[in-house]
């Protein structure tokens, strides 16, 4: 039994517990990057292959010895050992899109994982609740929804706007039966958000920030840049409270925008499961999309300044998050989701079926078939054609096109010699 579903709280840890939780935090970015290092130390060294079941044992010792990791509940440290496991097969594993596992950066989110079993919840009345965590007592929570189901693991976090609790839930939601309405098409872009072929106007994401926001934003970073500078130059780089202040007030701006983000793509989705039959989505590897353009010394790339501008806005929009959401929604609400091939979606005729990139002509919204005449907004025209191309599919589920199975590759000759052929350092 697996969590199936999440359920995220916004947190209130006390004075002490905020202090021992930020502590934890930062220990925890500290294994993983330690337990990572040592990995690739031994493979490159001796083409060892270490494991979590290993790094355990180690850590078990290392808690005796060293206070700041012997803080850190035990069941924590090993679940991090355990995820870079994870982590290194989704790697290996040739249909998952994961990189090489990353070093945790200083300025990342803070975020502690426990086990299910070492967590309890009770409910203190209809708005709060407390969740009693290992080696910290009882941390109290906002109870904006019902948990719904048993916990399999909860994730203690902080970020921009503070402290948060998320569980994972073992729901045991059944698939709903097919609900019947009819289906569409949607053509994801990156100036229009989405087009749904059975609507005339495309979904925006209106702006993440207002427009005091923004000025507010770009002052900050101003700001902050000349506390840096300062820093620098009279302090021998250590950030005071000031430039800890503005760095603060930048991440909850970041983490409203985030917030406003996700807001809309779960809007979408969820009206777009809930409304239709079945919705056909263009197959794409957001990977490839967004890979850098700065290319190599002997190869530099082209564009590389649009095409940064391109991938910032293409994140925005989430891709990759849209369709994880509409994979789970459409089981939730009897809809049926197909990824179809996108070769060509947009310099086809939806009308005729013509392929012609003349029918694009002028890189304007318009589309103007050069055999038929057929004329349309070409991000509709792409929708309905994705719609046809879903139909033509017969319905058939997403997971035929896309989920090669998440197995864990065991430590054979053949992951061997997989390993020998990547480079160690690739990311
Ligand atoms: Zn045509």
């Amino acid at each position: 039994m697996t969590a199936d579903t999440g359920r995220k709280y916004r947190a209130y840890p006390t004075r002490g517990q905020d202090q021992v939780l930020t502590g934890w935090g930062h220990t925890v970015r500290a294994l993983w990057n330690v337990a990572l290092e040592q990995r690739v130390y031994l493979w490159e060294q001796r083409r060892y292959t270490l494991r979590s079941a290993e790094q355990c044992k180690q850590l078990t010792a290392a808690r005796k010895e060293l206070d700041w990791i012997g803080e850190l509940p035990a069941q924590t440290g090993q679940q991090i050992l355990r995820t870079l496991d994870r982590a290194y097969d989704n790697f290996w594993n040739p249909g998952h899109p994961a990189g090489y596992p990353a070093r945790k950066k200083r300025g990342n989110r803070l975020s502690i994982p426990f086990p299910g079993q070492w967590v309890e919840v009770r409910k203190l009345n209809r708005e709060w609740a407390e969740v009693r965590l290992p080696k910290l007592g009882w941390l109290r929570f906002r109870l904006s929804r019902a948990l719904g189901g048993t916990i399999r693991n909860a994730t203690v976090s902080r970020d921009g706007n503070g402290w948060h609790i998320s569980f994972g839930v073992h729901a045991e939601r059944k698939p709903d039966a097919p609900n019947g309405k009819p289906a569409c098409g949607v053509d994801f872009g990156v100036a229009a958000s989405a087009f749904v072929s059975t609507e005339t106007t495309p979904r925006l994401m209106r702006p993440t920030l207002t427009a005091h926001e923004k000025r507010r934003l770009k002052a900050l970073e101003q700001r902050k840049a000349r506390q840096v500078t300062y820093a620098k130059k009279y302090n021998g780089g250590k950030y005071g409270t000031r430039l800890r202040k503005t760095i603060a007030a930048i991440g909850r701006l970041r983490t409203r925008q985030a917030n406003r983000r996700h807001d809309f793509t779960h809007k979408l989705t969820t009206d777009l499961a809930k409304n239709h039959g079945l919705i056909g989505i263009e197959d794409l590897r957001v990977k490839n999309m967004t890979k850098c353009a700065k290319g190599t010394a002997e190869k530099p790339g082209k564009n590389v300044r649009q095409k940064a501008g391109l991938n910032r806005s293409i994140l925005d929009n989430t891709p990759g998050e849209r369709r994880r959401q509409l994979e789970y929604k459409a089981r939730m609400y009897g809809s049926v989701l197909v990824s179809v091939p996108p070769f060509h979606t947009s310099q086809t005729c939806a009308a005729c079926g013509q392929v012609d990139p003349e029918s694009r002509k002028g890189c304007g919204r318009l589309f103007a078939c050069t055999r038929c005449g057929h004329e349309d907004d070409a991000d509709h025209n792409a929708s309905v054609e994705i719609e046809a191309r879903a139909r033509r599919t017969g319905g058939s589920d997403i997971n035929s096109t896309r989920s090669i199975p998440r197995v864990r590759v065991p430590a054979t000759g053949r992951r061997r010699m997989r390993e020998a052929s990547k480079p160690a350092h690739a990311s």
